[in-house]
């Protein structure tokens, strides 16, 4: 017996919840459960993380986490629980297949099968987001060594062991050169030691639109957080409807399943949503947790109901299918079903599903680090960048030479072009000629004449070299 968190969540959440605790419970599932309550409710009694604090025990005692989709409400400083579940318990995996249900489901693309794995707790969802200027905010995006690592090595692993045949990697690193350049080095590396799968990069812009179009040239597809939420929502609807979607957020101590799709308030308390995101949550669940003959027989039935006809609204098509049904009904369909086998699609067999261990992330040795120089960010409501260089230049010293301005990325000093468009927000760099080693020292000078010299400096970022190499972005233009 297997003790397990359940929360119902909010719109849709608690129809689509009973419609799968049902089907589980009816296919034999060996699992008790502790019932939480989170979302709308809890965020708007005063809880701004939208769970209470003796509930987190409940989700680290038990280790698996069942949960439908909550509302976030708008504003007011609520922070997405989904988002901190997913990094207080370190889920660094979020794993979606999608998968197309031709002839049975309408969709463009009969022949897709492909899940994304997308990592979860870092890249622009870090949440670290400030106003700098009157004109200028920023959001941090932050990739690390380890969080690489992981999410492709579980992808890779995810592929060995479902017999799948590649996996394709998509960022977007011949802008973001350092961050997304660091995912792409890592995939690089971690598929070399895979030589049994075949591996491949795309640009996310173009590997989006062959998605979109072409989904049957993709197998297993590992992302940076915010491109994978972004195309695993588009993969699950060109399937027929994001109401299909599962989605498993592993960690190396818990996990949370899930449907993709949100609380869908619109359609809440008319007994018409789909269920069948939440099932395939769960069934990926009870694959995690070894039950895979529980998993299995309860797909199948799925399959078999989807074949019999008996759809929900949203995948509802005159023609294609027999009945339109609501949630409950659906659920009762799948549960007559239990113990039988789809006709025409090929039935599941999950007895390998079981949960992927994975070896431990090991520390690098560190890396010889030289700091080479700063970047000044300015607030400055001027204009000309020549007449800001002469400002700036006040403060300047042997060590920490003014050597480049940019606005918003693009360089506008030395030798900027009259038609770039400046807002006040102002990347002043100081190295020496040659990039040689500066001191601490030198920047805590340039910020004590900054002060004299009435230069409202918003945020300063250090400039290395690791291992000798440049570690930081050039202008544009530069
Ligand atoms: P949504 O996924 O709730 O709905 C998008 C569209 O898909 C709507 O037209 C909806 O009716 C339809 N849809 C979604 N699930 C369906 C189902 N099971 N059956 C049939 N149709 C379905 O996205 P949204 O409208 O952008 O967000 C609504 C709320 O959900 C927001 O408060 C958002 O913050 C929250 N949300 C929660 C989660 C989560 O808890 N994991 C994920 C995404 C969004």
């Amino acid at each position: 017996m297997k003790r397990i968190t359940v929360a119902k969540g909010d719109g849709i959440g608690p129809e689509i919840m009973n419609a799968t605790l049902l089907i589980l419970e009816k296919a034999g599932a060996d699992i008790e459960i502790d019932e939480i309550e989170i979302g709308e409710k809890v965020y708007l009694a005063g809880n701004s993380s939208g769970i209470a604090a003796k509930d987190w025990d409940t989700i680290r005692g038990n280790k698996i986490f069942l949960k439908a989709p909550i509302t976030t409400p708008q504003g007011g400083g609520y922070k997405s629980l989904n988002v901190s579940t997913r990094k207080f318990l370190g889920l660094y995996s979020n794993v979606r297949p999608c998968v197309s249900l031709h002839p049975f489901v309408k969709t463009k693309h009969p022949i897709m099968d492909l899940v994304i794995i997308r990592e979860n707790e870092e890249d622009l969802y870090a949440g670290i987001e400030h106003q700098q200027t009157d004109e200028v905010v920023q959001c941090l995006k932050l990739i690390s060594r380890p969080g690489c690592e992981k999410i492709i090595r579980y992808a890779f692993e995810y592929a060995r062991q479902q017999n799948r045949k590649k996996v394709s990697c998509f960022t977007k690193d011949n802008i973001m050169k350092q961050t997304d350049g660091l995912f792409h080095k890592v995939f690089n590396e971690i598929a070399a030691e895979y030589t049994d799968i075949e591996n491949e990069h795309w640009i996310v812009d173009i590997g989006a639109a062959r998605l979109a179009d072409t989904p049957e040239m993709f197998d297993v597809i590992v992302m940076p957080n915010l491109y994978g939420d972004i195309l695993s929502d588009v993969a699950a609807q060109i399937t027929g409807s994001v109401g299909l979607a599962g989605s498993a957020n592993i960690g190396e101590e818990c996990s949370m399943f899930e449907a993709i799709h949100g609380s869908a308030p619109l359609i809440a308390g008319q007994n018409i949503a789909n269920p069948s995101g939440l099932i395939h949550g769960a069934v990926m669940m009870l694959n995690h947790i070894g039950q895979t003959a529980v998993a299995e027989k309860i797909m199948n039935a799925w399959l078999k109901t989807l074949e019999d006809g008996l759809h929900t609204f949203d995948i509802y098509t005159e023609g294609l299918s027999k009945q339109k049904i609501g949630t409950k009904e659906f659920a009762e369909a799948v549960i007559s079903n239990l113990g039988e086998k789809p006709n025409l699609f090929k039935a599941v067999e999950y007895s390998n599903n079981t949960a992927l261990q994975l070896p431990k992330y090991k520390r690098k040795e560190a890396a010889a680090k030289e700091l080479v120089g700063v970047d000044l960010f300015v607030h400055w409501r001027g204009e000309n960048p020549n007449e800001l260089a002469t400002i700036v230049q006040k403060i300047e010293s042997n060590n920490a030479r003014l050597t480049m301005i940019t606005n918003r990325g693009i360089k506008v000093w030395p030798n900027g072009f009259e038609e770039t468009f400046c807002t006040d927000h102002w990347r002043c760099r100081f190295t020496t000629e040659n990039n040689e080693a500066i001191d601490n020292k030198d920047i805590i000078e340039l910020l004590s004449k900054s002060v004299d010299e009435n230069i409202d400096i918003v945020k300063t970022e250090n400039l290395y070299k690791f291992n000798g190499q440049i570690a930081f972005s050039l202008g544009q233009g530069q």
